[in-house]
């Protein structure tokens, strides 16, 4: 898979619709276990992200990924803005302005994933993002035939898995043991974006 502007352009416009699609669920998700604001901040960030595509989808990979974890970090706004643009700050740093290829997609992936852990100062188990993020991570570089659908289910089960955990991370750590039996809304969200940019990578 080569990794170029066209294509990476289709991806992000699929990622960024996906979440604007999904914004009831996730503002809903968020209202139990958070302050319901999770859907309404994505919504905002990715509808930044749709307006400044054009522009962004002109620049190389790294430069365009970095692009779009700008408007995360300046539209997104609470925990999620600053963790997802750092994990998409994080890939296009780490794609630099070499050839895009599936092992670079996959180390660059690894790279984001390891920022958004710093800035959260966070790790798996906590019923957040990184609950789906890094065993997505895991199953790109472990690679195979099939992988959308195993990046797919990587993200559903870590997604699922935040139900039972007890928040420690976030707002919903002052929830205590009340957050138990909630999917979390960034995990959900991060499930989402793999849901929608998993396909591309078949092709
Ligand atoms: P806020 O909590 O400020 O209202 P959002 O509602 O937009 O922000 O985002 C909440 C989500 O952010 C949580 O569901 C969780 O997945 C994620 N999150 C919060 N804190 C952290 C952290 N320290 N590390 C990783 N993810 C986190
Ligand atoms: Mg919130």
């Amino acid at each position: 898979m080569a990794l170029d502007p066209s294509l990476m352009k289709s991806m992000i416009a699929a990622a960024a619709q996906r979440i604007i699609d999904n914004a009831d669920e996730l503002t809903a998700l968020d209202q139990a276990i958070g302050d319901g604001d999770h859907g309404i901040n994505m919504k905002r960030g990715c509808s930044e992200v749709l307006a400044q595509l054009d522009a962004i989808a002109e620049k190389p990979v790294g430069e365009a990924l970095k692009a779009v974890g700008m408007a995360l970090v300046m539209k997104v706004g609470g925990a999620s803005g600053p963790l997802y643009g750092s994990l998409f700050m994080g890939m296009g740093k780490a794609f630099g302005d070499k050839p895009a290829d599936m092992a670079l997609l996959s180390d660059a992936f690894a790279a984001g994933v390891d920022a958004v852990a710093a800035r959260g100062k966070s790790k798996g188990g906590e019923k957040t993002m990184l609950d789906v993020l890094i065993p997505v991570r895991d199953a790109l570089k472990a690679g195979g035939s099939d992988l959308a659908t195993r990046l797919r289910e990587a993200a559903a089960v870590g997604a699922a898995a935040t139900i039972p955990m007890r928040a420690t991370k976030g707002r919903a750590s002052f929830l205590g043991e009340r957050s138990v039996g909630h999917l979390d809304p960034g995990a959900r969200s991060s499930q989402l974006l793999v849901e929608a940019l998993s396909p591309f990578l078949d092709a």
